[in-house]
């Protein structure tokens, strides 16, 4: 099932993907609700509610504006160094244990909306990643059973501002890492359909051009096992997202380092997921707010 948020006639709600058709899933059933999250914090009955429900497509893509699956998660943890070739790259030992940091939850955007880049910086970045999103509550999930509490799997630009990120000592993961519109993510929720997140193709095309193409299978800390690390510190919430890490091919590791611009298109790609493809543009002035 590839679930959506979507907006239409200003209205925010969540449907079932067929093809490029959409189900309007609290209009084919009442008693669904309009968000994901609320989808699932009502566990498994909504969820199968979610994907039973009959009836004729109330949309095409085409007529909706796709929004970011959950267009506001209460946490957004990511993974740093976690494809050997990407550490390596960046002149990064191995990491013996996941390097865990933050993007703030208003760093979200939809999967195909503008990405920012602000006047301040002179090396944005992209870094295609795949992203889970967390089901159920829980707590110190073994590995083995991170699967009953994964949702599903969607894709991630883990956008970057370098020049943020990496000066001082010890580097600036938060300032780097969290810009408004920094957090592309979609176009679905893929939930339960037997894929395998350790064997898909992850490709980022910056204008065309191929930047990263590589399997998940090349992950240092897998999918489970990152759950399974950060459950041991805190209670993961439904609709939390968890983006994976990045392979190597970013700009900044090119000869010589190749910032992204406005007018440029970042497209990732992964198997099974689809894509998002955003396009860069001057930060606009109206982003000031006080
Ligand atoms: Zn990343």
């Amino acid at each position: 099932m590839h679930l959506i948020s979507f907006t239409e006639g200003n209205l925010t709600r969540i449907g079932r993907l067929e093809g490029t058709r959409i189900i309007d899933l609290s209009k084919a059933n009442p008693k669904l609700p309009t968000s994901l999250v609320d989808l699932l914090n009502g566990g498994e009955d909504a969820l199968q509610a979610a994907a039973s429900s009959r009836s004729a497509p109330h949309f095409d893509l085409a007529d909706v504006k796709l929004e970011s699956p959950v267009p506001q998660p209460g946490k957004i943890l990511a993974v740093g160094l976690n494809y050997r070739a990407h550490a390596v790259e960046s002149g990064m030992p191995i990491p013996e244990h996941p390097v865990i940091f933050t993007k703030q939850n208003t760093s979200i955007t939809g999967p195909y909306d503008p990405v920012h880049k602000p006047a301040e910086t002179k090396m944005l970045d992209y870094e295609g990643e795949l992203a889970f999103v967390i089901g159920k509550k829980c707590r110190r999930v073994p590995a083995d059973k991170a699967p009953e509490v994964i949702a599903g799997y969607t894709i991630n630009n883990d956008v970057s501002v370098r020049d943020w990120q990496l000066r001082g000592t010890p580097p600036q993961f938060t300032m780097g890492k969290s810009w408004d519109t920094h957090c592309p993510l979609g176009p679905a929720l893929v939930v339960d359909e037997g894929l395998d997140p350790h064997r898909l193709q992850l490709r980022t095309l910056v204008n065309g051009e191929v930047r990263q193409d590589t399997n998940t299978n090349d992950l240092i800390f897998n999918c489970y096992e990152i759950l399974a690390y950060l459950s041991t510190a805190f209670t993961l919430l439904p609709g939390d997202v968890v983006v994976t890490g990045t392979p190597a091919g970013v700009g900044m590791a090119m000869k010589p380092p190749s910032a992204l611009s406005p007018g440029d298109k970042v497209r990732v790609e992964l198997d099974q997921l689809g894509y998002i493809e955003n396009e860069i543009i001057d930060e606009p002035a109206d982003t000031t707010l006080f």
